[in-house]
């Protein structure tokens, strides 16, 4: 009999040679039948594989991740076989999945175009159709080099498996590839898919190999939920902050500077929001500010270790016979700052903000309007701590950053913990304390993570958050990292209650990461249609004709004695292209004003994105818009 331990912890008894599908037949026919593969003491298997002895088993889903991507990777498989059948003479190479996919690296001389996708989605939806059982066949090392031996793809890939087992995967009678596995037990288990993209890639990525082509695909359970994600792609290509930025005039780009962000002044009102919002959440945790310059002797970036790290991404000047470094990171600069005095464990934790302006040279091929930069504003920070306090010191950056992210509506985030990797400095017993405190520090909050074992800093463990926005894009933003090497590179001290001087604990945290990077994701979060806190101009009043311009003059007065950021539409148009074009401008609030409304005192309200309309007095306007400012509301119905 074979032993078999579920999640939920409870025990089950089978005949040996049971298959785990027919386990999951025996829990239950709903999971029989949502069942894709299964986790055999922890490695993922497939349906087929038969059970002995004891062993600790998960049935997996598509709801599960491994699910998903097991299912993705058997689509691969189906879209290796619909382009062999259309274009017979294609040497596979390799087909991993990849973020919401997955894709197949061909060798084929004739090009696959966009306009072939189609022939190629026919031909997968027939395989799927067919219902095909997926078999694993297994050999040794040296009879599958042998019978691939004509292929020097498969040979590669063999040859850099780390088992002695190889095994092959057939999905009916005409397809066969060489594949670990697992995947799903039938083609039609392999969800819906769709051909994306066709993209030339080097073998291994050495441009001295054959270019290949990658056709990329996408899969997803049901057709909804391909439908959705292609809506959301549809979406984000619409609300690319590239054109948003440029049709809105909020930034610009320009050969003369590349990777540099020209911040133009409606973009700058929504910087300056934000800068303000982040000094006034600062303050009220404790923070002080300053700021660094960002040009310093060479020297420095030698003993910080940036020049034996980072040099390539750093520019350089030389000016008065020295060499100069533009600062790639604020850290040296709050070091020096530091240093200026003396510290004693009473003014303990030291909490240092900068908004610092930082050059970090991208290859240009990577660079993307603002969410790839060579010049940008970090919102960094360093705390300065004793050991003891670096949990609750985490705990507080923890509330903090949540509570920013918050305020501009993501509600979505997820934190991971890296841990000691095994190049690093410093000592067993503080990289113990740290990550433990960490760890506490995430319990403590109740906070999920994950844990990316051995990924930390040679210099310390970090947090990072992850932020999705509302079309389910992940976004790093924040970071947590503490150091153990710095306040050694430059002599950093305080003094402890025995009256001896140490090294204090430095952590280094942003919680927006990079300022331009942030307002590009928040244009594209919002479609550019900001919350009314954010909003560039914020109202426009929109007089009816000329007769009430006098009136529409008053109304602006008032506005901007309350602080709104408002104008007005004096051009001689009909009030309906008056009103057509503020939407267009993704204003939060059109004030129409005619002779009924200067003589009531009163404005007729439009919210952006709705059609109707409402009469309230100009004080009753100010109070509701007043609080919609003062919340951060995102919805702005009146
Ligand atoms: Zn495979
Ligand atoms: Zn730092």
């Amino acid at each position: 009999m074979a032993k078999i331990t579920l999640p939920d912890g409870s025990i089950l008894e089978v005949a040996d040679g049971t298959t785990v599908a027919q386990l999951a037949e025996q829990i239950g026919p709903g999971l029989a039948k949502a069942a894709v593969a299964a986790k055999i003491n922890g490695h993922l298997a497939d349906l087929s594989t038969p059970i002995s002895g004891e062993a600790a088993i998960q049935i997996i889903t598509v709801k599960d991740n491994e699910g998903l991507e097991v299912m993705r990777h058997s689509c691969a498989h189906i879209m290796a076989e619909a382009i062999c059948r259309i274009w017979p003479a294609t040497k596979l190479v390799y087909g991993p999945t990849v973020e919401d996919g997955f894709y197949y690296d061909v060798d084929l001389d004739e090009p696959i175009r966009p306009s072939d996708f189609e022939r190629i989605e026919q031909q997968m939806t027939e395989i799927v159709k067919a219902d095909r059982p997926f078999v694993r066949r297994e050999m040794t090392r040296a009879e599958a080099l042998k019978k691939l031996a004509a292929d020097k793809y498969k040979t590669d890939n063999i040859n850099r498996a780390d088992s002695e087992v190889i095994s092959f995967y057939s999905h009916g009678d005409h397809f066969e590839d060489l594949c670990r596995g697992p995947h799903v037990p039938s083609t039609a288990k392999a969800g819906f898919a769709k051909v994306m993209s066709v993209a030339g890639a080097y073998w291994h990525g050495d441009p001295t190999q054959k270019m290949l082509q990658r056709v990329y695909g996408t899969a997803w359970p049901t057709q909804k939920q391909l439908d959705d994600y292609l809506h959301r792609l549809d979406e984000a290509r619409r609300r690319d902050h590239r054109l948003l930025g440029k049709q809105l005039d909020l930034f610009s780009f320009d050969e003369a500077g590349p990777g540099f962000a020209f911040i133009h002044a409606k973009g700058m009102i929504i910087w300056n929001a934000i800068v303000d919002f982040w000094r006034g959440v600062h303050n009220r945790y404790g923070y002080e500010e300053i700021r660094t310059p960002i040009i310093l002797n060479e020297q420095l970036w030698h003993r910080s270790g940036h020049w034996d790290n980072y040099k390539e991404n750093m520019y350089f000047t030389r000016f008065d016979d020295a060499s100069y470094a533009i600062k790639p990171m604020n850290c040296p600069g709050g070091c020096l700052v530091y240093k200026t005095r003396q510290h004693s464990y009473r003014e303990f934790p030291m909490r240092v903000a900068e908004l610092g302006l930082v050059h970090r040279h991208e290859a240009s091929g990577v660079m993307h309007g603002l969410f790839r930069v060579r010049q940008f504003t970090q919102d960094d920070a360093h705390i300065f701590c004793t050991p003891e306090q670096i949990e609750s010191e985490i705990i507080g950056v923890i509330e903090l950053t949540f509570e920013i992210y918050k305020a501009f509506g993501f509600e979505d985030f997820h934190l991971e913990l890296s841990t000691k990797p095994e190049k690093h400095i410093g000592s067993d017993e503080i990289w113990e304390t740290a990550t433990n405190a960490l760890k506490e520090a995430l319990r403590r909050k109740a906070i999920e993570y994950k844990i990316n074992e051995g990924d930390g800093a040679f210099y310390g463990p970090k947090i990072d958050f992850h932020i999705r926005d509302c079309l389910k894009r992940s976004w790093q933003l924040g970071t947590i990292q503490l150091d153990f090497s710095m306040p050694a590179r430059f002599g950093l001290v305080y003094t402890d209650k025995d009256n001896t001087e140490k090294p204090p604990v430095m952590i280094h945290r942003a919680v927006l990461g990079s300022f331009e990077r942030f307002i590009g994701i928040l244009i594209e979060h919002y479609g550019a249609s900001f919350p009314l806190w954010l909003a560039p101009e914020q109202v426009r009043i929109l007089p009816i004709s000329e007769k009430t311009n006098d009136y529409a003059r008053q109304v602006e007065a008032r506005l901007k004695g309350a602080k709104l950021r408002c104008g007005c539409d004096f051009s001689n148009e009909k009030i309906a292209a008056k009103i057509a074009r503020a939407h267009s401008e993704r204003l939060p609030y059109m004030l129409v004003v005619g002779p009924k409304e200067a003589q009531s005192n009163s404005v007729n309200v439009r919210v952006r994105g709705g059609q109707e309309n409402k009469t309230v007095g100009i004080d009753e306007f100010l109070s509701i818009a007043g609080r919609i400012i003062a919340d951060k509301e995102i919805d702005l119905a009146f």
